[in-house]
């Protein structure tokens, strides 16, 4: 939806945000009708979608609902999931539904709808160059705006390894395309890579099907000793909260990355009821419909090759990683990489590259998310789901969306945070909550 009316009209804006996935939206919703302070947020897409290739039918929600653009960090914003619901007619159906997991077009539902009402909110339009001369002057496909603020919330890419890029879509693609590739499977023999949720989901998809759509062959392959579950039990969720989050900040780097890959199963393994869904399947295929010879698993290797054959089909072949010199080779109709995804490239940030200061590759931030620059202090480059390294597995995720937002704003705004709830664990040595006794 366009902008209209004041914001778009306005030659000078307070900030400008790049982007419009779920971290900016939720900036763009907790800005919205702060008067006299115009914002505009960007979309290089035509219309508002969130991994629309990936609704694989049965996807939920890995998270809380709660855990919506606003709701943790400002109840009572109209752009919360529970507005969305009410302003549907269906909040007593959701209710009534008891979702154990909410399905994920619901949520993408919503955050379109969060999307459209927000007159802050601008698709179509790809920022190409920012320059700064006391102000940012943000160069568009379409037009020059000027701020005194920018927030990045440019999200991610699809990740393959560089001897799948010549094949892309051409035999090989990436899972953020399933949907558009599913079609055509019937008959193939397939390799699903990756062992998070998305090559759970797609191999789950590829197992279920009806006869006639059926692969003749679908082995999925993961880099994990085993198809491992997230870890979303209640002392764990507690890495998502902001206090665990300021706690991981000022950690030494070595730390922290120590810290990342320790707790990664805590945001990147599959939900369980994916994985039973996947092994009743697999019962259902070789003990009652007795067709066991249509599926194979094979964690604990590495794809290092996947090359064409003359006749057009591919040879992936796999390293074991335990058995040193064990390879094995896999003839295939179709490889689908669901291998993650990467930073976006920032190239629209090149004429300011210089002045920015980097940890480790990615831009350093303060407690805030604006990057340490040399511009002037109340000159921000604010940026959001871009420093992992710096705050954590939740960067990535929604878990900490609203808090990460509500901090953004506040230093807008100059206003402090909220008091925030505490942990019940003592994450520090400094804390001395838990020590202290009284007689
Ligand atoms: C299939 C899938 C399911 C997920 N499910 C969950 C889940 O259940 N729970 C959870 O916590 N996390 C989940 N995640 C992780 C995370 O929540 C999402 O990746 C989320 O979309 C990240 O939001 P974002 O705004 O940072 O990035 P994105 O959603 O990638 O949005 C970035 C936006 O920036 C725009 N953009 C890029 N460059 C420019 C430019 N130059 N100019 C203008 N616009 C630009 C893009 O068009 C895009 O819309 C999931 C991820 C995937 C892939």
């Amino acid at each position: 939806m366009p902008a209209s009316g004041a914001v778009e009209q306005a030659s000078h804006l307070r900030l400008v945000g790049i982007g419009a996935g779920p971290a900016n939206l939720s900036l763009a919703a907790l800005l919205h009708g702060d008067s006299g302070q115009p914002n505009l947020f960007f979309d290089r897409k035509p219309s508002f979608t969130w991994h629309d290739d990936q609704l694989i039918n049965g996807a939920t929600l890995q998270v809380s609902i709660f855990k919506d653009l606003v709701s943790l960090s400002d109840p009572t914003n109209r752009f919360s999931f529970l507005s969305y619901l009410h302003e549907h007619g269906r909040i007593y159906h959701f209710l009534n539904a008891q979702f154990a997991e909410v399905p994920r077009t619901e949520f993408r539902n919503y955050l379109a709808w969060a999307a459209e009402k927000n007159e802050n909110v601008v698709f179509s339009e790809t920022v190409e160059r920012v320059d700064f001369d006391g102000v940012f002057r943000v160069t568009t496909d379409r037009r020059q705006v000027t701020a005194d603020n920018i927030a990045v919330g440019v999200g991610t890419v699809p990740w393959v390894p560089e001897f799948a890029l010549p094949y892309l879509d051409a035999g090989h693609f990436h899972v953020s395309r399933y949907l558009n590739h599913a079609r055509n499977l019937a008959g193939k023999r397939i390799v699903v890579v990756g062992g998070g949720q998305s090559g759970a989901e797609t191999f789950l998809d590829l197992i279920s099907r009806p006869d006639s759509e059926r692969p003749a062959w679908v082995s999925w392959v993961s880099k994990r000793r085993n198809y491992f579950p997230i870890d979303d039990s209640t002392f764990t969720n507690d890495f998502y909260m902001p206090e665990y989050s300021e706690y991981f900040y000022r950690l030494s780097e070595s730390k922290r990355a120590e810290l990342n890959s320790a707790h990664l199963l805590s945001s990147d393994g599959i939900s369980e009821s994916t994985l039973r869904a996947i092994y009743q399947q697999l019962y259902r295929l070789q003990f009652i419909e007795r067709d066991e010879h249509r599926f194979g698993l094979l964690p604990n290797r590495t794809v290092v090759s996947a090359d064409r054959t003359a006749t057009g089909t591919f040879e992936v072949t796999l390293r074991h990683n335990d058995e040193s010199g064990q390879s094995q080779c896999l003839p295939v109709d179709a490889v689908v990489w669901a291998t993650g995804f990467r930073p976006t490239p920032k190239k629209f940030l090149d004429p300011l590259k210089d002045r920015i200061e980097t940890e480790n590759g990615e831009v350093r931030v303060d407690e805030d998310f604006a990057v340490a620059w040399d511009g002037p202090p109340d000159r921000k480059i604010f940026v959001q789901n871009a420093v992992r390294g710096q705050r954590g597995l939740p960067d990535v995720n929604l878990s900490l969306n609203a808090w990460r937002a509500q901090r953004i704003a506040n230093r807008l705004r100059g206003c402090s945070a909220p008091e925030m709830a505490m942990s019940f664990i003592d994450w520090s040595a400094k804390s001395g909550r838990g020590t202290q006794w009284t007689a």
